[in-house]
């Protein structure tokens, strides 16, 4: 009888103390992926802390490599065609066009500003001064406090920014709103840079590495010199494929997103979105898609009056609206200027409405 009267008690207790941990603890939407993501948090943390402290490092590389390939283009691809054809390194009677050295000014001018651009311009954060929002979507559980579409908060930085397509490393900076054109035009020039050099290139390569007695030009910092001219046109190539292939992968990504009107934060939102919807059998569209030609005009800012010009040459040119409200293919209010869209009404994106 005690043992039968020990064993209810100790049931009772067990019962009462598991009742009052499920009162404490209980999450409605508790499963085995929110317990993994808790699990996983403090590594998360970890490599967020570790991506902010490494930042600058990440950004000193990429400018020193940047600088490596455009320094060895000038120290050994320069002279070699200069000395072989003058005529075209500076395009001269050749109906070629600017010749090759002010084309790969072009590239490296436009990298060079665009970088820039990209890295010190901050992509927008809402207001903190109790300024009120135009539009708002929801709360950000971080910063608690309301975000407006397309806003989302990067773990990183530590706060809400416009319009965020990601936070990237080798910026040490979120890309957003006010850098995302800068961030898109900095990877395609500097992969058509990467091309430029590959074709023009390859000769100086084949004469360095095949030729028995090479005509490229000897690159001697000091003398005895360990580092020989055909090893920097090794290291270039090396480079430059490189660059070409991992950067022209992540540049045509990005134009697809760009082409579809999403930032890379919206199409996963817009992916789940779709296949949530198709179980109902109803078809998801992306609010802010205004069809292939006009996201790409509002993307590089080709609007009022601003054509390609501002897009081949650096331009400060900011991106359309506040970053605070957006129309959508609901809304349509955009006052389009731009020439090619006056005088063609039937494409408006005001008849989606
Ligand atoms: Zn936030
Ligand atoms: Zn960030």
């Amino acid at each position: 009888m005690g043992v039968g009267r020990a064993l209810r008690s100790l049931s009772r207790s067990w019962y009462v103390c598991r009742i009052t941990c499920l009162s404490l603890f209980y999450q409605e939407f508790m499963s085995w992926s929110y317990v993994l993501d808790t699990l996983l948090e403090p590594w998360f943390r970890l490599g967020d802390y570790g991506t902010q402290a490494l930042g600058p490092l990440f950004v000193l590389t990429v400018v020193s490599l940047n600088a490596l390939v455009v320094g060895i283009a000038y120290l050994v691809g320069l002279p070699y065609y200069w000395r072989k054809n003058t005529q075209l390194a500076l395009g001269k009677d050749l109906g070629f066009g600017p010749g090759l050295v002010v084309v790969g000014q072009w590239f490296f001018v436009n990298m060079v500003f665009h970088f820039y651009r990209a890295w010190s311009l901050s992509p927008g954060s809402p207001p903190t001064t109790g300024q009120s929002l135009p539009q708002v979507s929801s709360i950000c559980k971080k910063c608690i406090a309301p975000k407006p579409p397309r806003t989302h908060h990067c773990s990183v930085c530590q706060r809400c920014h416009l319009c965020m397509d990601h936070h990237c490393p080798w910026l040490d900076n979120c890309v957003g709103f006010f850098n995302h054109r800068h961030f898109f035009l900095y990877m395609v020039f500097t992969v058509l840079g990467c091309l430029f050099l590959m074709v023009f290139g390859l000769e100086v390569m084949l004469e360095a590495l095949i030729t028995a007695n090479p005509t490229i030009p000897v690159v001697n910092f000091w003398n005895n010199c360990p580092i020989s001219t055909r090893s920097l046109v090794i290291f270039e190539a090396f480079l430059t494929s490189g660059c070409f292939l991992i950067l022209g992968g992540l540049t045509l990504w990005h134009a697809r997103l760009i082409h579809r009107g999403e930032t890379s934060i919206e199409a996963h939102l817009n992916r789940s979105e779709t296949r949530r919807l198709a179980v109902d059998g109803r078809v998801y569209r992306n609010p802010y898609d205004f069809s292939p030609y006009y996201n790409w005009c509002l993307f590089l800012g080709m609007i009022d009056g601003r054509g390609w010009r501002h897009v081949l040459l650096p331009s400060t040119h900011l991106p359309y609206g506040t970053g605070l409200e957006f129309d959508s293919i609901y809304s349509c209010d955009i006052p389009w200027n731009f020439p090619r869209v006056q005088n063609q009404p039937k494409r408006v994106p005001m008849k989606l409405a």
